[in-house]
């Protein structure tokens, strides 16, 4: 059933923290790494609270740099995401539920970051969809949607806002289902119409929540419970109805069903308003009972890792700028096996080199014995990290490789060009600095990066953060001339590549390590140039068709 209002120490499903502390499994199965994705302003931050507020927040990654313990919040890093009030950087947040660690990596708020929380979502286990109710999904719902499917994520749906005037409840599942393709099945359903949002019906146990009017704002809610009888008297109609249209949903697209939720199949449904810390319990406790933990993942030769095997993870995240003098950088690392101790000997899988686990970030455990260890769905982040890159995979003992995070498909091409000639050394090393955190992708029209660079984005938006941070942390002032009069751009491949798209009229650049790229005006000359030579995109010709 539904846990209502917040019981701290109430889960009694896992074991007590005393007895099993070094167990590795013990220790995956208490965790839940997940992030909120939503169209810009659905409420992810308003939830992100509410969330952190239920459960209560222990520490935030990244937010103690140095001996000192001096704070820096990470949504307080750069000052372009300060003045625009979008958030540019992740932070990992993480808070405790009874004996669950939860692990809460945020993405980029903004609709043209979808790279950078693409590399999020390789790092987490489940991801929670909040959709605005009165807006439905919205463009950036249904890409988020998709990346879900590509990766093969679980997905739960939160329809948030209930309070405000909004669509109907069937016809938002029956959206859900023609956007997404995945089955939605509820949870809970709202009482009330959207707009005059009563409280919550929990088919499952027959209960109703009564929305208390009193707890809006920064206060726990302490949600009513009635029962069925009770509920009539107190909603009347409104209860009526909610029990009847959600029987139909429930009829139409069945229970709660686990397997269908972990393979994509089916997105459980909840409804909400943050806003209001109503509907934040029972998502809490979907994710404590129903939410996957952390289990073996797929090295790149497609061997699960077991857990108990030595400490891995990789590396989803590159963070600076937090101190623009000393281009300092923080690489955040997803742990994938074992255990994090700090001083532990690592290495680079990529280029075999040690990794320093001296300085890392963890996010530490409320007892102290844990401080200073991680485990799998934990976020480590190692500062002084200039030897790792996106992707990276960082180890001990016996060398494995997680897979490589793909490379965008750039939409947005211009060349850019450095402002102050004095500045050309601070200019290049700045464009490779942002190249290799992942900010933007950077195309040159030639071998050697002595040439004008073409900054390639998946968003417009990542022109001005990369402009931005050229400025403000390499004193490097650039500008972007016109867009190039492409759409798309694909790595090449097969042999002789260079030769096979010069000869279909292909425009090709290169990628800082040499590999080559093509330039195409439009879909249609892409497609052409697939089907003409597959080998140029490493695929076959049937896939080509
Ligand atoms: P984000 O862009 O997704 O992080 O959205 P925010 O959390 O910043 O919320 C966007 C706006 O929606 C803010 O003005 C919030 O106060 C408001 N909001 C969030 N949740 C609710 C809710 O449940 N009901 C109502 N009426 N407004 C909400």
């Amino acid at each position: 059933g539904i846990l209502v209002g917040m019981v701290p120490g109430i889960l009694t499903d896992y074991d007590s923290p005393s007895t099993n502390d070094n167990d590795v499994h013990h220790q995956a199965r208490r965790r839940r790494t997940f992030a909120i994705i939503a169209h810009p302003d659905a409420g992810k931050s308003t939830l992100t609270e509410a969330l952190a507020l239920h459960a209560r927040v222990i520490t935030e990654a990244g937010v103690t740099h140095g001996k000192q313990g001096r704070h820096a919040s990470m949504s307080d890093w750069g000052t372009m995401e300060r003045e625009r009030g979008i958030s540019i950087s992740s932070t990992a947040l993480r808070f405790e539920h009874g004996n669950v660690i939860f692990n809460l990596l945020d993405t980029p708020g903004h609709a043209d970051f979808s790279e950078d929380t693409y590399r999020v979502l390789t790092a987490v286990d489940c991801a929670i969809m909040l959709v605005d109710s009165s807006r439905g999904m919205e463009t950036q719902t249904l890409k988020l949607f998709a990346v879900c499917k590509e990766l093969g994520l679980p997905v739960v749906t939160v329809f948030n806002k209930w309070d405000r005037p909004g669509q109907e409840t069937l016809e938002l599942l029956d959206e859900v289902q023609e956007a997404t393709g995945r089955l939605p099945v509820p949870l809970n359903w709202p009482v009330g119409i959207a707009g005059d949002f009563r409280g919550l019906y929990d088919p499952e146990s027959g209960n109703y929540t009564r929305l208390s009017r009193t707890n809006a704002g920064a206060s726990l809610a302490q949600a009513d419970v009635m029962s069925p009888e009770e509920a009539a008297v107190d909603a009347g109609d409104a209860w009526e109805a909610a029990r009847e249209d959600c029987d139909i949903a429930v009829s139409l697209n069945g229970n709660f069903d686990s397997e269908e939720f972990l393979a994509g199949r089916a997105t459980p449904v909840l409804f909400a308003a943050a806003a209001s810390n109503f509907g934040v319990a029972p998502l809490l406790d979907f994710l404590v009972n129903r939410a996957p933990a952390p289990g073996p993942r797929p090295d790149t030769g497609g061997t699960l890792r077991p857990l108990d095997s030595d400490f891995s993870g990789f590396v989803f995240k590159m963070q600076s700028g937090m101190n623009p003098a000393h281009h300092d950088k923080l690489a955040f690392v997803r742990v994938c096996s074992g255990t994090f101790q700090r001083g532990m000997t690592l290495r680079n899988e990529s280029s075999g080199k040690p990794v320093s686990s001296k300085y890392t970030h963890h996010m530490s455990g409320r007892d102290r014995d844990s401080a200073d260890e991680s485990w799998p769905g934990d976020v480590v982040g190692f500062s002084n990290a200039s030897g790792l890159r996106i992707g990276d995979t960082v180890h001990a003992g016996e060398a494995v490789a997680f897979p490589r995070l793909p490379h965008f498909n750039a939409e947005h091409f211009r060349m850019v060009r450095g402002l102050d000639p004095s500045r050309s050394k601070a200019f290049a090393r700045g464009i490779s600095h942002l190249e290799e955190e992942g900010t933007i992708q950077v195309l040159y029209r030639g071998f050697g990066t002595s040439q004008t660079p073409i900054f390639a984005a998946v968003g417009v938006l990542q022109f001005d953060v990369a402009l931005d941070r050229l400025k403000r942390e390499f004193n490097a002032p650039a500008v972007v001339e016109e867009a190039l009069p492409y759409e798309m751009a694909r790595d090449l491949y097969g042999p002789d590549p260079v030769q096979t798209a010069k000869a279909a009229a292909i425009d090709v650049v290169y990628r800082s390590n040499g590999n080559p790229v093509g330039l195409f005006r439009n879909q249609w000359k892409l497609g052409r140039t697939m089907t003409d030579s597959p080998e140029l995109f490493g695929i076959t010709e049937d896939e080509a068709k």
